[in-house]
């Protein structure tokens, strides 16, 4: 079926040269579809940019932060829980060992065709909050992918495009992540505790 062929569609591809004290800059501006085919659904709009000396050799490049929690958000769109889309790039050595995005067990049917399971609870400080029962949050989804195929991250990182809730965080450092960086902050206050007393390390890494 054409929707389901895995196609990014690269449109608005604009080069704009600049004279700037004897170097050039190159300007690319891209933006990215995924099927279905629906150019309503513009999942990213990255504008990239480099520059070049004059003999074409590239002299800025994405910092490593900043390439893996692009991958991570690019994981996210995999999402199936109509609640959030996130994703979780493990790494250690600069390599990516697993990634994962949060989406129901797989042949489970998704959130995106029958609808979340919310419930709520209320967690010690006296706080609601509401989660989708039927989910498997991005970073243990991470996780499962390592242990499925028998890959320690023992020592590793985690990249997550939001910071992790109390549950994936407490499994995380049971599994020896060291650092966690984090895009956006998703109720942070209440894993302060759970960091002040453990060797993690939180890292925001905002994305633009
Ligand atoms: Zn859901
Ligand atoms: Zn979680």
């Amino acid at each position: 079926m054409a929707t389901t062929i895995l196609t990014v569609v690269a449109t608005s591809l604009t080069n704009v040269w600049l004279e700037d004290g004897g170097k050039h800059y190159l300007l690319f501006f891209f933006t990215l579809y995924l099927p279905p085919y629906s150019f309503h659904r513009k999942i990213l709009y990255y504008p990239y940019h480099v520059s070049l000396h004059p003999e074409g050799i590239m002299t800025q490049r994405l910092d490593w932060n900043t390439y893996f929690m692009s991958i991570a958000r690019m994981v996210s769109e995999r999402a199936t829980c109509t609640r959030a889309s996130i994703g979780a790039v493990i790494v250690r050595d600069r390599n990516i060992i697993a990634t994962g995005y949060n989406g129901s067990p797989a042949g489970q049917p998704h959130c995106t065709e029958v609808g979340c399971l919310i419930y709520v609870s209320k967690n010690p400080n006296g706080e609601e909050e509401e989660n989708c029962f039927r989910t498997i949050h991005a970073e243990i989804n991470a996780i499962t992918q390592a242990a499925k195929h028998g890959t320690s991250i023992d020592g590793a990182d985690i990249y997550v495009t939001a910071s992790p809730c109390y549950h994936c965080l407490k499994t995380l450092m049971n599994c020896g992540i060291k650092r966690v960086f984090y895009a956006k902050p998703y109720k942070i206050h209440n894993i302060k505790d759970l960091i002040d007393n453990s060797d993690v390390e939180l890292v925001h890494i905002p994305l633009d």
